[in-house]
């Protein structure tokens, strides 16, 4: 074995081996809780990379797939169906914002951005219309298969696969003071009739959780309306009630040409995601000529136990607990938040919905800053799932969180204080 060998052959995402050579090892979750296999337990308060909404291993998700494994686990989705995807997709149609009324299935965020991007372009193609070029926001981050890293901004991560990425025009993300800028830019690319604009709604995740207003998302929607322009929202972070509402869409009353859903899908339990169009953009797909079929899929599409984890989270919105116990997530992380506002050692502290975030005032900017690992590994030592984007460090916790678990992630916040300057 060579000298970078350790003592896992497990190759693990986003991570530089030589930098953080051990994983901890977890074995048991319940709730907000992680238990690793020597006993010490992490609050989980990035619901474990922004999936798990209502807490793990929710009863509801766990009985349903249980459930579900005694009638049937895995079936081809080309020519055969079955009714948990059947009824996920009408319950889907009936739940998303009224407009979105076919539902195409994958399995993970990224694929979902990669199925609005190859509908849009199929769009345009079928109706015999030349529009290639897609539009993105500075700062996006849409998952990392070749469409997701070439919509998403450009760095470190993905410069050694620039020779699989196609060119994306950005617009500038709407910062505070800065609104009418993103509008102008927004309308003048627009113009040059490109095919589609894809955005993360009210808050780009990964890219350092900025927010920004429903009145510029339901403006941007408005420009691309305006010009024929296919609007694809990404809700793949958004989704599920992670900004205080549903779908982040609703706080614009906006209903996009195109969205992606994912992670909280399941309630986080099992890998599915879906691309939800109008009908329109099926309508230009359905022809007797099958070069006009859109052509995507995995082995995995739908898969049935998924779709019922899927079909036990939806009952939880819509008949369960779900929209109180984020009302009350939104109401205890904002009390802990605001204590920051005018704290110097910080910045930008900053909500939205279940989701907090602020700067922490130090020169080092960027995902790959070192502080961001450095963080890190203080806030695991506490206890803490906290997987700061390099100086931002945000709370982004299942709903079930109490009000003194919060209290355990800000303390170790506050004591990150420390670094600042
Ligand atoms: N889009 C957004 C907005 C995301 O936040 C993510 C993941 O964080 C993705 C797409 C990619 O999703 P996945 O990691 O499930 O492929």
């Amino acid at each position: 074995m060579s000298l970078a060998a350790s003592s896992s052959p497990v190759w693990r995402p986003f991570t530089q081996h030589a930098l953080q050579p051990d994983a901890i090892e977890i074995a048991e979750a319940e709730g907000a809780w992680l238990t690793a296999k020597d006993g010490v337990r992490y609050l989980d308060a990035i619901s474990s990379w922004w999936v798990i909404s209502h807490g793990h291993r929710r009863s509801e998700i766990m009985r349903a797939i249980r459930d579900q494994t005694e009638r049937l686990d895995q079936l081809i989705f080309a020519g055969f169906t079955h009714e948990p995807a059947e009824t996920l997709a009408r319950r889907l149609v009936a739940l998303t914002p009224q407009g979105l009324d076919y539902v195409f299935y994958s399995d993970s965020g990224s694929t979902s951005v990669e199925v609005a991007i190859k509908m849009a372009l199929g769009f345009w193609r079928n109706r015999g219309e030349n529009r290639t070029r897609i539009l993105a926001l500075e700062h996006g981050y849409h998952g990392d298969t070749v469409g997701g890293m070439s919509t998403s901004a450009r760095g470190p991560f993905n410069a050694s696969y620039a020779p699989l990425l196609y060119d994306v025009e950005r617009i500038p993300f709407p910062a505070a003071g800065r609104e009418q800028a993103t509008l102008y830019a927004l309308e003048a690319a627009c113009k040059a009739k490109p095919a589609a604009l894809v955005a993360e709604p009210l808050i780009l995740g990964a890219g350092g959780m900025l927010i920004y207003p429903p009145s510029v998302l339901r403006e941007m929607r408005a420009i691309c309306a305006r010009h024929g322009v296919l609007f694809i929202a990404d809700e793949v972070m958004t989704g599920f009630g992670r900004t205080g509402t549903l779908f982040a869409c609703e706080q614009a009353n906006v209903v996009p040409d195109i969205a992606c859903y994912a992670k909280g899908l399941t309630g986080g339990a099992l890998p599915l995601a879906v691309t939800m169009c109008s009908a329109e953009i099926f309508e230009a797909h359905f022809s007797e000529d099958r070069a006009k079929a859109l052509f995507h899929s995995s082995s995995f599409t739908a898969n049935p136990i998924a779709c019922a984890a899927a079909l036990a989270n939806l009952d939880i919105w819509e008949k369960g607990d779900a929209r109180e116990t984020v009302a009350r997530t939104c109401a205890l992380q904002e009390e802990r938040i605001s204590r920051f506002a005018n704290d110097a050692r910080f910045r930008n502290a900053r909500r939205i919905g279940t989701i907090t975030a602020l700067d922490l005032a130090v020169d080092e900017e960027g995902y790959l800053a070192t502080i961001g690992l450095e963080l890190m590994r203080f806030f695991n030592a506490r206890g803490l799932l906290l997987r700061p984007l390099g100086p931002t460090i945000y709370v982004l916790p299942p709903y079930c969180v109490t009000g003194e678990d919060l209290d355990l992630a800000y303390a170790a916040i506050e004591e990150a204080a420390t670094f600042a300057g």
